[in-house]
């Protein structure tokens, strides 16, 4: 009977254009890529800089893997913390200007980690209701009081800090917002969370090597530090690699060590994969012209784009969404775009609010001029 519920449940998902199927890649990530043995061009994968397939990536990859082995063997705190994964700390620190660092195996660890580790009850999370599910998740784990407020919204989230007395105050919000690519205002958060003597965690998965001088993220981007920003960045995205790390005041880390779950209790990810990443900062460091390439993409897209029956989110970033609305015509027009060849997510609730779903474009540096037009081409023909 149970899974006569369960396919019932899946069944009234499909009806309502919501069911999730996976497509498998027969091809490493790239703009050019073969899905069930059918050639696409793809605009869906978080691969900015396009480094995921890079050779001197793989290169790393496989001198890390022949120097540390295949697995770390153990969690960090037992005997799986190796010097990659030290030096990569150190790099990562120095490299977003905080004072320590630690890794994660992933992003969603990350955040599910610190949030639990800094707060719980008693305490108060003030949250932007458009933040990633790792961090919506993250604070219901924490057991905190949560409030969340409009996207973007200061004014109700100064009102929402000055009613909150007692207790330790967190303020947490994507930098660019995953589904909607808009940046959120960190100066405004920043000066909001000095006066109400709260912290902030900025959670940078899509900022990291793509925003900023040298791709050091959205901090550097606006310019601002300071002690209570809790940085976390995510090394399987523009890092091409997979992973994920927080940067904060040494006490911060300390108490990350000692408190964060996701940390404590899992298998520190292979070493090689550190050794990896350090030649991807090295890449990223030096990656002016792949982010210029990028915004000259951005650009193209946003001007060849205009005039379609369907809205182009505001966005300066790598993410550019294309708001469509209703779940059955976005997953159409991805069927559509699908058999002219090109591949674009289309994403629905509950990733997005209901009546919002969208085609989530995504542009990378591995992309050609031709390949963008060739979306924009198809978009135009789709339109009419
Ligand atoms: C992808 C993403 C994460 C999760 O990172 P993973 O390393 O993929 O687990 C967290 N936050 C945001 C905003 C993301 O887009």
């Amino acid at each position: 009977m149970i899974f006569h519920q369960l396919q019932h449940e899946l069944d009234e998902r499909a009806t309502q254009g919501l069911l999730r199927q996976r497509r498998t890649l027969d091809t490493p990530q790239s703009p050019h890529i073969v899905v069930d043995g059918k050639p696409y061009l793809a605009f869906c994968s978080n691969d900015y800089l396009g480094l995921a397939n890079h050779p001197q990536l793989i290169a790393a990859l496989q001198q890390g893997a022949q120097t540390w082995g295949a697995g770390a063997g153990a969690a960090h705190l037992v005997n799986g913390h190796f010097e990659p994964h030290h030096r990569l700390e150190l790099r990562l620190a120095a490299f977003v200007g905080k004072p320590a660092a630690l890794l994660f195996s992933t992003g969603y660890m990350a955040n599910l980690g610190v949030v639990q580790a800094l707060v719980g009850k008693g305490d108060t999370v003030f949250a932007d209701k458009l933040n990633h599910a790792s961090l919506n998740d993250a604070m219901l784990l924490a057991r905190a009081d949560v409030q969340r407020y409009r996207h973007g919204d200061m004014q109700q989230l100064a009102r929402m800090l000055e009613r909150t007395q007692g207790g330790r105050k967190l303020v947490i919000t994507d930098a660019v917002f995953s589904m909607d690519g808009d940046i959120a205002p960190l100066p405004e958060l920043l000066a909001l969370c000095e006066r109400h003597d709260a912290w902030l965690l900025v959670d940078d998965a899509h900022g990291f090597g793509v925003l900023g001088a040298q791709g050091r993220g959205s901090l550097a981007h606006f310019g601002i530090a300071s002690p209570r920003i809790i940085y976390m960045g995510t090394l399987g995205k523009a890092a091409g690699v997979s992973g994920a790390f927080v940067a904060a005041e040494q006490v911060v880390i300390d108490t990350l060590v000692n408190h964060a779950r996701s940390y404590v209790y899992t298998t520190a990810a292979p070493p090689a994969l550190s050794v990896a990443v350090l030649q991807a900062l090295q890449l990223i460091e030096q990656g002016d012209a792949l982010r210029e390439h990028l915004r000259r993409h951005v650009a193209q897209l946003r001007g060849g784009l205009e005039g379609l029956p369907w809205r182009l989110m505001p966005s300066d970033t790598a993410i550019q969404p294309l708001l469509i609305g209703d779940n059955r015509q976005a997953l159409e027009l991805s069927e559509r775009l699908r058999e002219r060849g090109i591949w674009v997510a289309a994403i629905r609730p509950p990733t997005v609010p209901q009546g919002t779903a969208r085609l989530r474009i995504t542009l990378s540096a591995a992309h050609t001029a031709d390949d963008v037009e060739r979306l924009i081409g198809a978009l135009h023909e789709l339109a009419c």
